[in-house]
């Protein structure tokens, strides 16, 4: 007898067992987080994607700190030092729930902290990576600009030298924690080329400005930075920062969460579908018996397992040193995509229901453009790939 015939049927919820070869401490991590999100996030995020915040901001940095996700993946300074796989299994479970609090994770561990780690002196390390670890302080990183999205090289914020200090000038947009943030990494340019900065938002000259009506990512808060002769010591300049280069390396790590964060947006919205089709009966039948909406599911789990084994390749090529920029945004563009794609599908299959927040499809579905926004737009990843396959850069 053929081994296929031997062979139980696949789970609906991880047919191509992409869980299977995860190893138990992954497997506890995963589990541990879902928990916690299911547990304690999902309850609640429809009301604070209504109201359109997070109400209690500080206390969920706290429960991330008692979780242990943010910086997970960094070494010391009262970070857990877990494998990018573990890092990635962290975000997809936050995913599931919602995009706005995987973002939370992301901005404070992998941009915020990563720049810190990364670049700074062993001072700033110790004053600020333990209790950001912990969420005792909340941090926000600073590069697009109003003017400046795509292309952050073109950015307008200065910092200039004055005696011992530097004084920034500029307006950063769109910073996610921005109005809640006890410390700002912000990106200025600089006599020597772009410089990171650590800000403590109390600095006077610093001042921050919610956005309000966004239509996605609404439980998330994001703000305007306004830095008005903002003078800092020289100790506030992360020393190992120079070039663009530093803060697209941090992007670089935040991508890496979002490749897996996708990843259990399209999870929950192909879950949702299942669940519903089963149930809704139209012409005397549950819903789920349409050809229609069987290609709809079947094109779905497509999308959710294909998506899965890219993060999770990517996932161990990173542990293995050998994640290229270029993997990332392979991972950022196409489970981004596939995600958008199963969200959208997802909504359908829920006709009417699949409007309100009752469901999460349109919820994931609105959050998803900020998704395919953020970190790289899905253009700017393609022409990443494109680069990488044919040489020829096609940016400007
Ligand atoms: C909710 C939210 C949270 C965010 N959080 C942060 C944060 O914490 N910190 C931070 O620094 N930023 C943050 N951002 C900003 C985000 O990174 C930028 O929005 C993103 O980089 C795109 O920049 P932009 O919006 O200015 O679009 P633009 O760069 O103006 O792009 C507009 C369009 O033009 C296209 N385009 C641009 N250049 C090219 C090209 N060469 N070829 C073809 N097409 C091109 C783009 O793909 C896009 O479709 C956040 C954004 C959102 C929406």
């Amino acid at each position: 007898m053929s081994n296929a015939h031997k062979a139980t049927a696949p789970d609906p919820g991880d047919f191509l067992e992409v869980d299977g070869s995860l190893s138990a401490e992954e497997r506890d991590i995963r589990d541990t987080v879902r928990d916690f999100a299911t547990g304690e996030l999902l309850p609640n995020v429809a009301d604070w994607f209504d109201a359109g915040t997070i109400p209690d901001a500080r206390a969920l940095a706290k429960s991330f700190g008692d979780l242990g996700v943010f910086g997970m993946h960094l070494d010391g300074y009262g970070c857990a030092g877990a494998s990018a796989v573990s890092y990635g299994l962290a975000c997809r479970e936050l995913e599931a729930v919602d995009s706005g609090l995987r973002s939370f994770v992301s901005v404070q561990g992998s941009l915020a902290m990563t720049a810190i780690h990364r670049f700074g002196s062993e001072e700033q390390k110790n004053t600020w990576l333990p209790k950001m670890a912990a969420g005792e302080l909340i941090g926000c990183f600073g590069l697009t600009e109003p003017d400046s999205g795509s292309d952050p090289g073109s950015m307008r914020t200065r910092a200039r030298r004055d005696g011992s200090d530097w004084v920034l000038d500029g307006t950063k947009m769109w910073i996610t924690n921005g109005s809640i943030a006890d410390v700002a990494v912000v990106w200025a340019a600089t006599e020597d080329g772009i410089r990171g900065f650590v800000v403590p938002t109390n600095t006077p000259g610093f001042s921050a400005n919610v956005v309000h009506r966004k239509l996605s990512l609404r439980a998330s808060i994001t703000s305007e930075l306004v830095l008005d002769g903002v003078r800092l010591p020289e100790s506030a300049v992360l020393p190992g920062s120079g070039g663009l280069g530093s803060p697209l390396s941090c992007l670089n790590e935040a991508r890496y969460g979002i490749v897996w964060g996708a990843t259990g947006a399209a999870r929950a919205c192909y879950q949702a579908a299942l669940d519903y089709a089963a149930t809704r009966e139209q012409f005397g039948r549950a819903i789920s018996g349409f050809q229609l909406t069987q290609r709809k599911l079947a094109d779905m789990l497509v999308d959710v397992n294909q998506a899965g084994l890219t993060a999770l390749q990517i996932g161990r090529l990173k542990d293995a040193g050998r994640c290229h920029h270029t993997h990332v945004s392979f991972g950022k563009l196409s489970c981004v995509a596939a995600a958008q794609r199963v969200a959208g599908e997802a909504r359908s299959i829920h006709g009417a229901n699949g409007i309100t927040l009752e469901y999460p499809v349109l919820r994931h579905m609105l959050n998803l453009e900020t998704v395919a926004t953020y970190e790289g737009t899905a253009e700017i990843h393609a022409l990443s790939l494109g680069q990488a396959v044919t040489g020829v850069s096609a940016f400007r």
